[in-house]
């Protein structure tokens, strides 16, 4: 046996679940350090200035790994659908994006981007497969693309309609078990970033 087969046994005993099957062409699992813990097994005794969040006693078994030290993550493939976010904007209220308001939105996700355009119908044609996807009421879009190239077709009603082209990149960070803790961020490295301008 292996010794990731072993880990994971201990994984599967201590965790009562073992997610090793790789769920897209060309994924490969990897025992990693936990990263909450740094591998210690237990939560910082004085990690939290104020009360810690639910479920996380300081001193206690990690919440990450759960004192296992070591957590499976996920090698991503080629295949493995990545993020791609962005907005929709009025060209004629958005000639450039300043940066400072890019950094603003950012921090304001839920408040309208500048110039937003709500409800512009995305749709992104790549290889053999299509999807959809609609601007929210802040001008954003979200959405899990398998990296290539895409053909996005862009409408909006007072529009004219729009074709682009994007390349979604494959992601590069291991993805840790989504379960394994409170919150998980997103790599925001492993992110496409797709802002659209209409009309103008
Ligand atoms: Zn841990």
């Amino acid at each position: 046996m292996t010794k990731l087969g072993l880990s994971c046994l201990t994984a599967l005993a201590l965790l009562g679940g073992c997610s090793s099957a790789p769920k897209y062409p060309g994924d490969r699992t990897e025992m990693r350090t936990c990263r909450w813990c740094s591998g210690t097994g237990v939560e910082a005794a004085d990690a939290y200035d104020g009360s810690p969040p639910p479920g996380v006693t300081p001193g206690g078994p990690c919440v990450g790994c759960r004192g296992a030290k070591n957590l499976s993550v996920t090698i991503p493939g080629p295949k493995h659908p990545a993020w791609v976010k962005g907005t929709v904007r009025d060209g004629s209220k958005v000639q450039a994006i300043p940066v400072e308001a890019l950094l603003l939105e950012n921090q304001r996700p839920m408040q309208p981007v500048l110039g937003a355009v709500t409800g512009a119908k995305l749709h992104f044609e790549g290889g053999s497969r299509a999807l959809d996807t609609v601007s929210n009421g802040t001008g954003r879009f979200k959405l899990m693309l398998e990296p290539g190239r895409y053909k996005v077709h862009i409408s909006a009603p007072g529009f004219p309609d729009r074709d682009e082209a994007l390349e979604v990149a494959p992601r590069r960070e291991p993805i840790w078990q989504e379960r394994a803790k409170l919150v998980t961020p997103e790599g925001a490295a492993d992110e496409t970033v797709f802002d659209v301008l209409l009309g103008g």
